[in-house]
C-alpha cells in the first residue's frame, strides 16, 4: 500500500482506534482526532492528535487550520454516538444529538477536507455508517436515520467528486464488540448472525484499509456491509 496522509475522527477508542493503528502499521501519516487529547492512547512519530468535537461548529472551525496544514488524502468519518430509546419516548434532544453528531458532524468534517482533495485530484472518503441504517432497528430511530443519511450523503458526494478521482464510500458494520455494543451480546442476537459471532474491530479495519487502497480505485458510492451476514438484501 502506498503511504498516504489519513485523517480519522474519534480515533481514541473502539473502531476508530483500530483504524488509526491499521493505517500506522502500514506506514501512513495519521491525523487522529478525539475530544480529550490528554487521554489519547497511541503514540507514534507518524501520528498527530488534535482535539475535535464534530457536533460543535466552533470546534470544527478551530480544527480547520490543522486539517488544512495536514492536507488529508484519506478521510475516515468514524466518530459517532447512540442515544437509544423507543420512538414514543424519544426526546427532541435524543433525536437532535444523534443526527447532529453522526450526520451533520460527517458533513462538517467532509466539507473541511473536500476542497483540498479536489485540488490534489485524488482522495478517499470513508464514512462509517451502520447496518442499522439499512435494516432499521427498534429503539434506534435517531441512529438509523442518521446512518441512512450518511449513506445518502455518500452517494451524492460520490457523484459530485468522482470526476476528480475522489471515491466516496460508506462502511456499514453490524454488531462489533466495542464500548458502544458492550451490553448487547446475547444468544438471541448471535442466532441472527449467520457467522455466529459478534464482529471484532479488525473485521472493520481490514475493509477500511482495502477501500482506501489503490486496489479499490474503481469502487465509489457504495455502502459496504461487514456484519457476519446479519443483513442480506
Ligand atoms: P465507541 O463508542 O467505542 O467510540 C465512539 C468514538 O466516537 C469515540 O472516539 C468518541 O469519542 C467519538 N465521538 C463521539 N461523539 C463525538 C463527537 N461529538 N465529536 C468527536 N468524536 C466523538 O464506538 P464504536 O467504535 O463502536 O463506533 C465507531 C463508529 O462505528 C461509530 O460511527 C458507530 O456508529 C459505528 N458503528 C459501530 C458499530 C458497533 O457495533 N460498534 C456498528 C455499526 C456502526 P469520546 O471517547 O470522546 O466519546
Amino acid at each position: 500500500m502506498e503511504t498516504k496522509k489519513v485523517l480519522i475522527t474519534g480515533g481514541n477508542r473502539g473502531i476508530g482506534k483500530g483504524i488509526v493503528e491499521g493505517f500506522l502499521e502500514n506506514g501512513n501519516q495519521v491525523l487522529a482526532t478525539c475530544r480529550d487529547i490528554t487521554k489519547f492512547p497511541i503514540k507514534s512519530d507518524h501520528l498527530t492528535v488534535a482535539e475535535l468535537d464534530i457536533s460543535d461548529a466552533d470546534s470544527v472551525e478551530n480544527f480547520k487550520k490543522i486539517a488544512d496544514e495536514f492536507g488529508p488524502e484519506i478521510l475516515v468519518n468514524n466518530a459517532g454516538i447512540t442515544k437509544d430509546n423507543i420512538f414514543l419516548r424519544m426526546s427532541d434532544d435524543e433525536w437532535l444529538d444523534v443526527i447532529d453528531t453522526n450526520l451533520t458532524g460527517t458533513f462538517r468534517v467532509t466539507k473541511l477536507v473536500a476542497k483540498g482533495m479536489l485540488k490534489q485530484k485524488w482522495g478517499r472518503i470513508i464514512n462509517i455508517s451502520s447496518v442499522s441504517g439499512m435494516m432499521g432497528n427498534p429503539g434506534q430511530a435517531n441512529y438509523s436515520a442518521s446512518k441512512s443519511g450518511i449513506d445518502g450523503l455518500t452517494r451524492s458526494l460520490a457523484k459530485e467528486l468522482g470526476s476528480r478521482n475522489i471515491t466516496v464510500n460508506s462502511i456499514a458494520p453490524g454488531f462489533i464488540s466495542t464500548d458502544m455494543t458492550e451490553n448487547l451480546a446475547n444468544d438471541d442476537l448471535l442466532k441472527k448472525i449467520p457467522l455466529g459471532r459478534m464482529g471484532v474491530v479488525d473485521d472493520v479495519v481490514s475493509l477500511v484499509l482495502f477501500i482506501s487502497s489503490e486496489d479499490a480505485n474503481y469502487i465509489t458510492g457504495q455502502t459496504l456491509v461487514v456484519d457476519g451476514g446479519l443483513f442480506m438484501k
